[in-house]
């Protein structure tokens, strides 16, 4: 099939300025030419964009993808069947694309779910976004991931409970085995986590070293969830890739991630959400409770590495306390409001999240030989950055699934 899309305006993800008078044309999966008046010689169908604004397809790096903003998913975790939250996931997932985002990162699901989504995407047996997944997140015993839950209960799938370098090494290979793009380890204590604080260090830098070792071996990536200044620094001196939240980030984890060419997620969306709803819409009262000691700090730190030239990448949580799928573009906001200038929170919704996941060769700008992953919106999203969130239309791999 081909395409030829025209009159609209151009966010390419590598130049500053919106380009105009430009026709793009696609060809199968891929953006063939990219210039003025491109005529095609085949018989390509032309899209009339209306004056829209075009964008590359969205990056989203933080999702669950088998949850969606219930106030306390650990009860739905013990009650839903792992079909049941593959079915619903697999809706969640459409509603990550069709919000822009076509390409999507999972960092912790429950029964490999994200790994069967992606098959299932892959093959065309269902229509999803393009994602990169983790299975099953890395913890120590009474870890973030670690579900407070009596011994009688186990949620299979959910997390690897790891409490020593060759444990970590060996749960990471687990994950790689199953299909994991990357390995989601758990640094510090979190928000959501019963028996933790944010603040406190949980895998040691030798237990993470052992798992991201196995991860790079064979080309592939490694997160970790961090919000303690310590560790995050563990995480770093460890070789991650990626910093997810980075709530009490300081001085000299930022010197450590600009020298090691760290990404953060800041995942702002998570603590809005929390803070937004509270206990009285069932949001539990441990969650609640840290997430107001921490989200002050949270922005501050934020903006902190953002200024001080941190790479950043676009991430929600999609999953925690009313933090829906499809709603993602809301972190583009919170960005913008905290500081972040509206071309870079695009550039962290596109191309940096692209370098974030390693497909900036196939994703992340509109360029020539490119997946044909393409957005449009109504307006001037770097006047209006909210516009972001109301997407008209969706293309990915030269395939739409939106047009309004
Ligand atoms: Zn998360």
């Amino acid at each position: 099939m081909q395409y030829i899309l025209k009159n609209f305006k151009l966010i390419d993800g590598v130049s500053e300025e919106i380009l105009e008078n430009i026709d793009i044309l696609i060809d199968g999966t891929k953006i063939k030419s990219i210039g003025r008046d491109i005529t095609s010689p085949d018989k390509a169908e032309v899209i009339d964009m209306k004056g829209r604004t075009v964008l590359p397809g969205m990056v989203e790096a933080h999702v669950h993808i088998g949850m969606n903003g219930e106030p306390n998913f650990e009860l739905m975790m013990i009650k839903e069947t792992i079909p049941m939250a593959t079915l619903k996931a697999s809706v969640y997932a459409k509603r990550d694309l069709l919000a822009g985002f076509t390409t999507v990162r999972t960092m912790g699901d429950k029964g490999f779910l994200d790994i069967a989504l992606k098959r299932a995407f892959d093959s065309g047996l269902l229509d999803g976004p393009r994602l990169r997944v983790s299975g099953q997140i890395l913890s120590i015993t009474g870890g973030h991931a670690d579900l407070a839950l009596p011994p009688e209960v186990s949620i299979t799938g959910w997390a690897a409970i790891v409490d020593s370098p060759d444990e970590a090494r060996k749960a990471a290979r687990y994950q790689l085995k199953m299909g994991a793009d990357i390995v989601k380890m758990c640094a510090t204590g979190g928000v959501m986590s019963e028996g933790d604080e944010p603040g406190s260090a949980q895998l040691t830098e030798e237990e993470m070293r052992a798992a991201i070792t196995e991860a790079h071996k064979v080309g592939k990536k490694a997160a970790a969830h961090a919000q303690g200044a310590e560790g995050i620094k563990n995480a770093i001196r460890a070789g991650i890739d990626s910093i997810e939240h980075g709530v009490l980030i300081d001085d000299e984890s930022i010197e450590l991630m600009l020298k090691n060419g760290v990404f953060l997620v800041p995942t702002l969306s998570a603590p809005y959400n929390i803070k937004k709803y509270g206990r009285e819409a069932g949001i539990p009262e441990h969650a609640v409770r840290k997430n107001d000691q921490i989200i002050g700090f949270h922005l501050q730190n934020f903006i902190k590495a953002y200024k001080a030239g941190v790479k950043i990448a676009t991430g929600t949580d999609a999953g925690t306390p009313f933090n829906k799928h499809g709603e993602n573009a809301q972190e583009l906001e919170l960005m913008v409001q905290a500081g972040v200038k509206p071309m870079d929170a695009i550039l962290a919704a596109t191309k940096w999240g692209a370098e974030l996941l390693g497909m900036d060769k196939l994703i992340g700008t509109i360029e020539v030989d490119k997946e044909a992953d393409i957005i449009a919106v109504e307006g001037n999203p770097l006047e209006n950055i909210s516009i972001m969130k109301d997407v008209k239309f969706v293309m990915k791999a030269g395939k739409i699934y939106k047009n309004e």
